[in-house]
């Protein structure tokens, strides 16, 4: 079978997804090796059995639902290569204008920033990748997340971070950091959206909050003021319809300049103080 007539049986069988032509493409880029762009110019080139076999393989997971990031174990953030697993949460987009907001905060000379809840260290490795200057500390309390976000770091080359197990501040030194971010779990329990999509493949220890999706925010906002230096930073990625809820508890430990940003869907995203 050639890949054009592959690529339109797979699309077909992925029918039932979001991106059934996209899925099928990064797939056969994977199995294959060759870019969007190759696979479109040589559409003529036969896939071999071997190659066949392993996209079958592949498709049958895709259609029960399996995220691509899971398939092909990688998937890009503030576009860099990451390793993903089944241990942590799958980067999302939404999730770069954490960065984005940390960057514009950040002090011109070198700082100190701290990422909980790193899971595969996307967010800690886009700072370290922006600012070489900075030292960046990522902490999870799952340890395959700490090997994973260590892994990513060292394939990178991003030597001005480290990452260490810790249930978020518990393993950590008082009074170090001019920042923190987070993209901590905020979702509810009840939340229908747990029911569709990638996130029914993903721990739930990462995306699910007591308190209405609250309680772990509550817990970092409360610690966080012993652990950040006078005038530092705390930005948290939260749920759209949380921001206000965000506001109030950082208000009531102490932060001011409490504001909150919107993601590039227009939805209130990351709130900061
Ligand atoms: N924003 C993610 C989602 O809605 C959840 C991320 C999180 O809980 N930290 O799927």
């Amino acid at each position: 079978m050639d890949i054009r007539s592959w690529l339109k049986a797979a699309t077909a069988a992925l029918c039932g997804g979001d991106s059934p032509k996209r899925d099928a493409e990064i797939l056969l880029g994977f199995v294959t090796g060759k870019s969007r762009s190759w696979l479109i110019a040589f559409d003529d080139t036969l896939l071999s059995a071997e190659q066949l076999t392993q996209l079958e393989a592949l498709i049958a997971r895709r259609a029960h639902g399996e995220p691509i990031a899971h398939l092909t174990g990688e998937r890009e953030f503030w576009s860099l290569p990451l390793r993903v697993s089944a241990a942590t949460l799958i980067p999302r987009p939404d999730t770069e204008i954490l960065v984005e907001q940390a960057l514009a905060r950040l002090p011109a000379v070198p700082a100190s920033l701290l990422d909980l809840g790193t899971g595969t260290g996307a967010v800690a490795l886009a700072l370290a990748s922006e600012r070489p200057d900075c030292r960046v500390t990522g902490v999870d309390r799952i340890e395959e997340a700490v090997a994973l976000a260590q892994y990513n770091a060292d394939r990178l080359q991003l030597t001005n971070s480290h990452f260490v197990r810790s249930d978020w501040f518990s393993a950590l030194e008082e009074r170090r950091f001019d920042m923190i971010v987070s993209n901590p779990p905020y979702i509810d329990a009840e939340d229908q959206h747990l029911l569709q999509g990638d996130v029914r493949f993903e721990p739930l220890s990462a995306l699910v909050a007591d308190d209405h999706g609250l309680a772990d925010i509550k817990q970092i906002a409360t610690a966080a003021p012993t652990y950040l230096k006078p005038g530092g930073w705390l930005l948290l990625e939260h749920g759209w319809q949380q921001a206000a809820d965000v506001r109030e508890i950082l208000r009531q430990h102490q932060f001011l300049q409490v504001e909150t940003c919107q993601d590039y869907g227009g939805n209130d995203r990351v709130t900061v103080g």
